[in-house]
């Protein structure tokens, strides 16, 4: 289906996503609910021009900086994000030596083998979220379900569109959240220490590209990179951008 969208559609990237989302649902990796999560991405990403805008590029930086940094980061993979960008999400956790844990908003066994067996047919060496041996403290049952190895005890996570409930609870038990998600009005990029307001389909392998320019950077270097990162500015940026078209080409 991909294949027979000629590459000068205008609205080409789009539709590969869509498709990509498509067969996300057939393969039992995504939700019926993450058709409608793209939905309301695909509309942000259309006002936001389709391009990461400079203030998510230094999201993006400060994200690298701030999983170089972690002692233990583990990347959150839901059903869209598996659908979207599993070898891409398996480059960004080799390149900053993180886990990868499927973890989701409508948990099936059956849904978390797919997403584990698709991330690891996409060269991921080890998956967790099937213990679920944890849970995070504050929401209900099945959504709290982690790793106690993984998010439980991680000191940086980065969630790609997470639920804005799931995003309070982590941030209040101290993790540091890096979140991705197209819509800055939202309340989980809005609870996140860094929030990328960015298609995860641009922001992953953005993130992976400052990782590795910055692989061999000083800890003070990556700590003032992240210091200087104003998460307030880079939601209102997007906001404007969204709103007015603020800084577009055309
Ligand atoms: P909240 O509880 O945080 O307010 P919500 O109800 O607004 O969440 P949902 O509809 O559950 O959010 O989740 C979809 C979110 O994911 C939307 O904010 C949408 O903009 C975002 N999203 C969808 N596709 C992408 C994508 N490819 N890249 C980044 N973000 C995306």
């Amino acid at each position: 289906m991909t294949e027979d969208i000629p590459s000068d559609h205008p609205r080409h990237d789009s539709l590969v996503t869509r498709h990509r989302i498509e067969a996300g649902v057939d393969a039992g990796i995504t939700s019926r609910q993450g058709l409608i999560a793209e939905g309301r991405g695909e509309a942000f990403d259309y006002l936001l021009g389709e391009e990461t805008i400079p203030s998510a590029d230094d999201a993006e930086r400060a994200a690298a900086a701030q999983l170089l940094l972690a002692e233990h980061p583990v990347l959150s993979v839901n059903g869209n994000a598996a659908a979207l960008v599993p070898e891409e999400l398996v480059e960004l956790a080799e390149t900053v030596g993180a886990d990868l844990e499927v973890n989701l908003f409508n948990r099936t066994p059956e849904r978390m083998e797919a997403i584990a067996d698709h991330l690891q047919a996409h060269g991921a060496p080890d998956v967790k979220g099937l213990d679920a041996d944890e849970r995070i403290p504050g929401i209900d049952h099945e959504r709290a379900r982690v790793d106690a190895d993984g998010i439980y005890d991680a000191d940086v996570v980065l969630v790609p569109l997470e639920d804005g409930d799931r995003a309070e609870a982590l941030a209040e038990m101290g993790k540091v959240e890096i979140v991705i998600d197209l819509n800055p009005l939202s309340r989980s990029p809005r609870t996140a220490a860094i929030p990328v307001i960015d298609n995860i389909i641009r922001a992953i392998p953005n993130i992976t590209a400052h990782a590795r320019s910055l692989e061999s950077a000083e800890r003070d270097e990556l700590e003032a990179i992240v210091a200087d990162f104003d998460a307030e500015r880079a939601l209102h940026e997007a906001e404007e951008r969204i709103r007015t078209g603020a800084g577009q080409e055309q």
